[in-house]
């Protein structure tokens, strides 16, 4: 498997020429979120499970929002169970913006909120958070995520162990209906199973 195989356009290969061939993770991924699929990735941090949620994220906003500017309504929403885990994933979404025109911003408590509202007025197509936070923001009206076509839930179980159940549940439920869904979990408990099930449409899942 390499990257010329990959139905994506020259500048997501340009930025992808970097590394050498996909992971299996993003090789086994990336066709079935091409296709529209919902998908569910069992695969621990390090496998290069970013990308393979990022790169279907980059190829699904060019393809909705080619004509329109980046706003407080973004299209794609991650969300993560840490803030640690949020600025890595938007490390990587931001390799995208100089090549793409992609633009995001990461949400995430402890921190003042002045700065997040900053960055959500210059307007993104990708919010990459923590729960909380987001929720404080989206109850604020600083962000809006009804509009979000595209959703990740980013270790899925670490978000259950910390509490935020409830609050990704309202999360998901505040996004648009006909959205696609990508969890990543490194285990795949009954707890897990259950969100799935309740959230995700007919995905396809993968064990890495
Ligand atoms: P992740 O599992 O997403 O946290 O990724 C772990 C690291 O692998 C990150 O530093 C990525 O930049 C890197 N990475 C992602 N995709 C590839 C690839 N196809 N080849 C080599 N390294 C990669």
């Amino acid at each position: 498997t390499s990257f010329s195989e990959l139905s994506v356009d020259k500048d997501i290969k340009r930025v992808l020429s970097k590394f050498e061939k996909p992971t299996p993770i993003q090789a086994t991924c990336w066709p079935i979120s091409l296709s529209g699929k919902d998908v569910i990735g069992i695969a621990e941090t390090g496998s290069g499970k970013t990308l393979a949620f990022v790169v279907p994220a980059i190829v699904h906003i060019k393809s909705i929002n080619s004509e329109t500017y980046p706003s407080n309504k973004p299209s794609v929403l991650v969300v993560s169970p840490t803030r640690e885990l949020a600025m890595q994933i938007q490390e990587q979404c931001s390799l995208f913006d100089v090549t793409c025109g992609i633009k995001s911003a990461c949400i995430y408590g402890g921190v003042s909120k002045e700065d997040q509202r900053k960055s959500l007025r210059k307007g993104v197509h990708i919010v990459v958070a923590t729960p909380g936070r987001l929720l404080d923001l989206v109850n604020e009206n600083i962000c809006d995520i009804s509009k979000v076509s595209y959703l990740v839930l980013d270790e899925a179980d670490r978000m259950l162990d910390k509490g935020f159940e409830d609050d990704i549940r309202k999360i998901i439920r505040k996004t648009r209906k006909d959205r696609q869904t990508a969890m990543f979990s490194a285990t795949w408990p009954e707890s897990i199973r259950k969100l799935a099930n309740d959230y995700l449409n007919r995905p396809v899942r993968i064990t890495i």
